[in-house]
C-alpha cells in the first residue's frame, strides 16, 4: 500500500510538472504573439430583438495557431492573467476594436455598440479612465458606444476602491456590464452600489429555459429586478428558437448567441451586417 501511495505521488508530482511546463510555454508562445502581432479579434453580434436589428458585438480575443485552429481563450486568458501579459493584451484588444467597429459603422452608416471584456487582473494592474480616454481619442470611437464587461467576482473585493474606480471608468462616458450574471454572487445591493447599467445573463441559465420552469423563473426574476433598476439585460449563449422565443416571451429584448452568428472576423462581420436587416 506504500508504494502504491509513493507511485501515486511521483504520478501526480510528474503531472504537475508538465502543467507548468504547459503554462510557461503558453507564456512565452503569447509574449511572442503579441510581440509579432498574431492576435487577432472576432466579434458576436448581440441583437435587438424588438427592432430586429443588429444592436452591438461583443469583442472576443482569439490566439491563432499555424495549423488553422486557434488556442481558446478558456486556456490562454488565465495564463495572460497570471503573467500580467493581459494588461498589454487588453489595451491592444480595445484599441483594435474601437478601430474596427469605428469602421463599421462609418462604412455602413449605423452605429453598432461594442463591448470588451475587462478581467479584475487589469483592474489590479492599473486599467484605468486615462488609458480608455487616450484610446477613444486615437480611435475616434464614442464612449458611449462603448461597454465594458466586468465578472461579479471583482465586486466582493475592496468596496471603496472597487465603487471609485467604476466610477472613474464610467465617468469617461462607457457603460459597465456584469458577465455571467448569475453564476457569482450578486445580489440587489451591489447592483445598487456600483455603478452598473447593463447585466449578462450567463448561458448556463438561458441553456435549459424552454425546458426547465426553475430557469425560467429566475431569468425572469432577473428581468424584473433589471427593470426596477433601469438596467438593460443581454442573454447570453442562445442557440435554438426555442430558447429565443422564451426569452422574448418573458421580455428580454437583447440575446446573443450562436442561433444568430458565432463570434467572426472583421471582415466577416461586415458581410453579416449587410446581409442582416440594418
Ligand atoms: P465570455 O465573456 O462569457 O464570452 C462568451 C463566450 O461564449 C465566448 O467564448 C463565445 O464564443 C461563447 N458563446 C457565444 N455564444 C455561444 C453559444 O450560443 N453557445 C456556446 N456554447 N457558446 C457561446 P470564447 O470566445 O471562447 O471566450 C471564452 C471566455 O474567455 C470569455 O467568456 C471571456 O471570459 C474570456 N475572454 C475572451 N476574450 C477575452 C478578452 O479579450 N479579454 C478578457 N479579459 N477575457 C476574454
Ligand atoms: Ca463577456
Ligand atoms: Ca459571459
Ligand atoms: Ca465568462
Amino acid at each position: 500500500a506504500k508504494e502504491a501511495g509513493r507511485n501515486q505521488y511521483h504520478f501526480f508530482a510528474q503531472e504537475m510538472q508538465q502543467q507548468v511546463n504547459r503554462r510557461v510555454e503558453l507564456e512565452q508562445l503569447l509574449r511572442a504573439a503579441l510581440e509579432h502581432q498574431r492576435l487577432t479579434v472576432h466579434y458576436q453580434p448581440i441583437v435587438d430583438t424588438v427592432s430586429g436589428k443588429l444592436y452591438g458585438v461583443e469583442a472576443l480575443m482569439r490566439w491563432p495557431t499555424d495549423f488553422g485552429q486557434y488556442i481558446s481563450p478558456a486556456e490562454f486568458i488565465p495564463v495572460a492573467e497570471e503573467s500580467g501579459l493581459i494588461a498589454p493584451l487588453g489595451e491592444w484588444l480595445l484599441a483594435k476594436a474601437c478601430n474596427d467597429i469605428r469602421r463599421l459603422n462609418k462604412a455602413l452608416g449605423m452605429n453598432c455598440y461594442l463591448t470588451v471584456n475587462v478581467s479584475s487582473q487589469q483592474y489590479r494592474l492599473g486599467f484605468n479612465a486615462t488609458i480608455i480616454k487616450q484610446i477613444m481619442q486615437q480611435s475616434g470611437f464614442h464612449p458611449e458606444n462603448l461597454t465594458l464587461e466586468i465578472t461579479e467576482s471583482i465586486l466582493l473585493e475592496d468596496d471603496k476602491a472597487v465603487t471609485a474606480w467604476l466610477q472613474s471608468l464610467r465617468a469617461t462616458g462607457v457603460n459597465l456590464a456584469i458577465d455571467d450574471f448569475g453564476t457569482g454572487y450578486s445580489s440587489l445591493s451591489y447592483l445598487k452600489r456600483f455603478p452598473i447599467n447593463i447585466l449578462k445573463i450567463d448561458r448556463g441559465f438561458i441553456q435549459d429555459i424552454d425546458q426547465n420552469q426553475d430557469a425560467v423563473v429566475l431569468v425572469n426574476a432577473i428581468l424584473s429586478m433589471a427593470e426596477s433598476l433601469s438596467l438593460k439585460v443581454i442573454a447570453e449563449g442562445v442557440e435554438q428558437q426555442g430558447q429565443l422565443d422564451c426569452l422574448t416571451g418573458l421580455g428580454c429584448q437583447y440575446v446573443q448567441g450562436y442561433f444568430y452568428a458565432k463570434p467572426m472576423a472583421i471582415e466577416v462581420l461586415i458581410d453579416w451586417v449587410e446581409q442582416f436587416a440594418i
